[in-house]
């Protein structure tokens, strides 16, 4: 979290990087369990992808919907995205990004908590 070294005190850093590896850990287990279809690789900022699709013929946008997770106090977020195709391709992002919620609060589409 280079960007982040002068807007935090050293405890808030520690409790930051906890979150961080706490969410990222769940999301490794949640593409582990429930693998998306889609292995090409997405990141966060990606607001869709494409693939062949089954169902509409050719290579068709597939919409990536936000999921952001708060932390207990409400000070850090986890970002990841994943989306779903009539077809039934998946897609989810491997590595989620960790934010300062009052800098990048939640855009749209749901909010997770855990
Ligand atoms: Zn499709």
């Amino acid at each position: 979290m280079p960007e982040l070294r002068q807007k935090l005190s050293p405890e808030e850093k520690v409790a930051g990087r906890k979150f961080r590896d706490e969410q990222q850990a769940y999301l490794d287990r949640l593409n582990e369990t429930d693998p998306p279809t889609y292995d090409e690789g997405v990141d966060t900022l990606q607001r869709y992808i494409r693939h062949e699709c089954a169902k509409q013929g050719g290579r068709k946008a597939l919409s990536m919907q936000e999921v952001y997770i708060f932390s207990d106090d409400k000070k850090f977020g986890f970002i990841f995205k994943e989306g779903k195709c009539r077809c039934g391709e998946t897609a989810r992002t491997a590595t989620g990004r960790f934010v300062i919620a009052s800098e990048r609060p939640p855009l749209e589409g749901r909010v997770a908590r855990r």
